[in-house]
């Protein structure tokens, strides 16, 4: 007797049930959002969760099925893409899209025709990434070569017109000496700091594990700078932390921090005033301050003296031999102690740098 073929169809479509229950699941949690969409209006048939938190939301009202990809998207380029596949001119596209309707945001976007058409016509599947951040990465490390270029040129030009002057005049040579000196100085220091910074930032992800005492480094840093306080007349006060404390340092990255600060206050302070350094706890940090007497910092300033090549005074400071990467590199350093620099100033007030670090007390 045959038997009957119920059962075997059920269980067939059992398997086949929880099978695409599995892949709709495994779709869901990519991180990048998927979407499909249909017929000539390019309609939202499926998206996955990615897709529906990042651009429907919440309330079943935007949901994004049934609506159309260019309206989620309000984008010429995919306008004409999405065309072009539809007229059959190419199966796949790939392209970054900036969408009008939100906000700055980047998305490279590809686009594949798929073969079976449905009730509702061809599909279309559309896997979105946002690259808004790679893309603002890239771009400003463009802007950080375009600007260490424009700064090396300066003292290559120069050490060029003077190497000119003297083919024609060689009797210039013991004037011009010392400000060859002096420029190769500047491109030395620059090139110094560009290898810091750039050591500094691929670091970043690898924080120090020792506990390492503070105070020392402190003590160092000062002591290497004592001869510039000596030249500039200027005198230094100290007071060291107490309790002593540790941190979890790189010690010769927080010399730098120290050392770069110091020279920043020896540099933008008057000859014969005052720079003191004081240190106290804030709950389980540790604040370094760095006072100076002088000119200061309008606020406006403030919260971009951190950026690479960023100055005050841009005329000023390259003849005071800065190359504007001291606080940049000072606050990756400090990124990756787990730390912060805070900065308060106004001008004719002086300024206060302080490195905050969090630290564990430890025994006399
Ligand atoms: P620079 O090499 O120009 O000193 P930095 O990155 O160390 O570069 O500092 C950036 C800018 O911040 C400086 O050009 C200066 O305008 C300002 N600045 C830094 N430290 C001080 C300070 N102690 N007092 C006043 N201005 C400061």
């Amino acid at each position: 007797m045959p038997t009957s073929p119920r059962p075997a169809f059920a269980a067939k479509r059992k398997a086949l049930q929880s099978q695409i229950l599995e892949q709709v699941a495994l779709f869901d949690r990519l991180a990048d959002p998927l979407i499909q969409i249909t017929g000539r209006k390019g309609r939202i048939k499926w998206a996955n969760r990615s897709a529906q938190a990042l651009f429907g939301d919440a309330r079943p009202s935007h949901t994004l099925i049934d609506r159309r990809l260019t309206q989620v998207f309000v984008s010429k380029a995919l306008k004409t893409a999405l065309k072009s596949l539809r007229k059959g001119e190419r199966r796949e596209a790939e392209l970054i899209i900036r969408p009008d309707n939100l906000n700055h945001r980047e998305f490279r976007v590809r686009l594949v025709r798929l073969e079976q058409k449905t009730v509702y016509g061809a599909r279309t599947l559309v896997a979105l990434s946002d690259v808004t951040e790679v893309l603002r990465l890239q771009a400003q490390r463009a802007d950080f070569v375009a600007n260490a270029s424009h700064e090396l040129k300066t003292p290559v030009a120069a050490l060029s017109g003077f190497i000119e002057t003297l083919e024609r005049d060689p009797a210039a040579l013991t004037a011009f000496l010392p400000l060859m000196a002096q420029e190769a100085g500047r491109m030395r220091a620059l090139i110094d700091d560009l290898l810091r910074l750039t050591k500094t930032e691929m670091e970043t992800a690898n924080p120090p594990k020792a506990w390492v005492h503070i105070a020392p480094l402190i003590d160092q840093s000062i002591s290497s700078l004592e001869f510039v306080f000596q030249d500039n007349q200027q005198t230094l006060t100290y007071t060291p932390p107490q309790p002593p404390v540790q941190v979890r340092a790189d010690p010769s990255a927080l010399i730098t921090v120290f050392t770069n600060l110091l020279q920043n206050a020896a540099k933008y302070a008057p000859t014969g005033s005052e720079i003191r350094v004081t240190a106290d706890m804030q709950g389980p940090e540790l604040h370094i301050h760095i006072k100076n007497a002088g000119k200061g910092i309008a606020a406006q300033h403030i919260p971009r003296l951190t950026e690479r090549f960023y100055r005050v005074d841009n005329g000023r400071a390259p003849q005071q031999g800065g190359t504007g990467l001291g606080l940049a590199i000072v606050k990756h350093i400090l990124i990756r102690h787990e730390g912060r620099l805070l900065i308060t100033s106004a001008p004719d007030q002086g300024a206060c740098f302080t490195v905050a670090l969090p630290v564990r007390r430890v025994e006399d």
